[in-house]
């Protein structure tokens, strides 16, 4: 590394929610101030008044905290900064490295399909010759605006690329690209350039359909004589049938998967090793290991895939990693939303939800999870499966369930070992197998045919709640046969 600080940023649009490329791409900058001791800049790219959402920058802003992706130093709008833009293209107009354009982006697309059509390859020296000075009075005569474009050299544009080793691009493949249009706004290349000399941006890693504009933007640098950053371009993420991830197709924001229960922890380990891996057999990782891993020579090149099951066995991992309490702080305003309980129930039954949030921490994939699975451990209000019904509550079970709730209701201790003790004596004297008492016990305190193990979910209810529940099954399959 070079003596001067590191400063990294991540420049989102808001044209949409933070887009898992964007989450990574800053994952990855985040890595790289938080490992060689910098500064990791947030910059909001608002200039693009078309397509730009204002009120997206708040939820953009939400996802990034989320991730706990936090910055440094202020966030940078360009939207605030178009006279700081201007002054810079006329910098470039007045040291004859920039131009008024009279070719329009239409004439170019027209040379460019003639080119094709001719079957010769396309120049843009050709198609940018200056135009004659008549041309020019012409247009200007008409009222026709110009662009302000810029002037690029012959020879190759080079340089080393973190990522991907060396890039090289002959200078004619370049556009003399605008970089003030004819109402005189500065472009996206312009603007970029300037805010990422003054934020003093020593690194930029961007995804890599980035590259063309980095062949372009060097040479803005060069114009304005300013040192170039180093620049990354990491590979892009696609989906499992190998096509880009996007929006159009599906795919989600990072909020939704928040959404849906995805910790920021998960998000933040997948991500990451979408962009960027330590090389090793193991994939779960914190963030605090991967901050002290990062290696700027370890960025993967290949294109990743983002593989939403993956990302599921990821949550698995660090939903194990949680601790009952972390997971209870999570899980219990999803209680609240779903309905199944009260905030004050749950304030006072801590207790209760940590030891819930103990059982069913093994098979939850999601915090969603702890709620899909586990709403009978907070009301009875469920309707036993159909399916599970049909085949355990026979008459039978109505008699098994009446004796194992007496046996149940006479314990002292209510714990696993002794609800194991009083069923196995109980099918032992009756001569049966173990599973005819648990399987209907099982649906009738849970409404379900699976879940966790037996005795820990009777434990975990309580006493009452279990041996009230079994008679109410016993009950209700009795009624039934009425
Ligand atoms: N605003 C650009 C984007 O969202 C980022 C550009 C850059 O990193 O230079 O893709």
């Amino acid at each position: 590394m070079n003596e001067t600080p590191v400063r990294v940023r991540i420049a989102p649009s808001p044209t949409g929610y933070l887009h898992v490329g964007t989450a990574r791409t800053a994952i990855a900058n985040y890595l790289f101030a938080r490992h060689y001791g910098g500064k990791f800049l947030l910059r909001i790219e608002d200039t693009d008044i078309e397509r730009s959402r204002p009120e997206l920058i708040e939820p953009i802003l939400d996802a990034l905290k989320w991730l706990k992706l936090d910055w440094d130093e202020d966030i940078l709008y360009q939207s605030k900064r178009i006279e700081t833009y201007k002054k810079y293209v006329q910098q470039l107009l007045d040291s004859g490295h920039a131009y008024r354009s009279y070719v329009t982006p239409e004439e170019l697309d027209a040379a460019r399909e003639k080119a094709r059509e001719e079957k010769r390859s396309f120049s843009f020296r050709e198609a940018l010759v200056p135009l004659s000075e008549e041309e020019i009075k012409m247009r200007k005569d008409t009222g026709m605006g110009y662009a302000v474009r810029l002037r690029i050299p012959e020879g190759e544009t080079v340089f080393d690329d973190i990522v991907s080793g060396r890039l090289e691009k002959k200078n004619e493949d370049i556009e003399e690209l605008i970089i003030a249009r004819s109402d005189g706004t500065p472009t996206y290349n312009l603007a970029v350039v300037v805010d990422d000399h003054e934020m003093g941006i020593t690194h930029i890693i961007r995804g890599n359909d980035h590259i063309t504009n980095t062949f372009k933007q060097i040479h803005i640098y060069q114009a304005l004589g300013w040192e170039l950053p180093e620049f990354g371009h990491v590979p892009l993420i696609l989906r499992p049938d190998k096509r880009k991830v996007s929006k159009r197709l599906g795919d989600k924001d990072v909020g939704q998967y928040q959404h849906e229960g995805i910790l920021p922890e998960t998000m933040f380990n997948f991500l990451c090793l979408l962009g960027w891996s330590p090389k090793t057999d193991r994939e779960i990782y914190t963030r605090e290991e991967l901050v002290e891993l990062f290696d700027k020579n370890y960025f993967n090149r290949a294109n990743a895939v983002f593989d939403d099951e993956k990302l599921l066995a990821f949550n698995h991992a660090h939903i194990q990693m949680k601790s009952d309490h972390e997971l209870a702080v999570l899980v219990a305003p999803l209680l609240v939303e779903a309905g199944l309980t009260t905030k004050y129930w749950l304030e006072t039954r801590w207790e209760y939800l940590r030891k819930v949030i103990t059982v069913l921490k093994e098979r939850a994939k999601r915090i969603s999870d702890f709620v899909e699975m586990g709403g009978y451990f907070f009301s009875f209000d469920y309707k036993y499966d159909d399916k599970a019904e049909k085949k355990q509550f026979t008459p039978e079970a109505a008699e098994l369930l009446t004796e194992l709730a007496g046996r149940f209701e006479k314990l002292d201790r209510f714990d696993k070992v002794a609800i194991e003790t009083a069923l196995t004596a109980l099918a032992g004297e009756k001569e049966i197998s173990k599973a005819r008492f648990i399987h209907p016990t099982r649906l009738a305190v849970s409404g379900v045919a699976a879940g966790p193990g037996l005795y820990d979910l009777l434990e975990t209810l309580t006493q009452p709640v279990a041996v009230e529940r079994m008679k109410k099954a016993a009950e209700y399959i009795r009624s039934r046969a009425q």
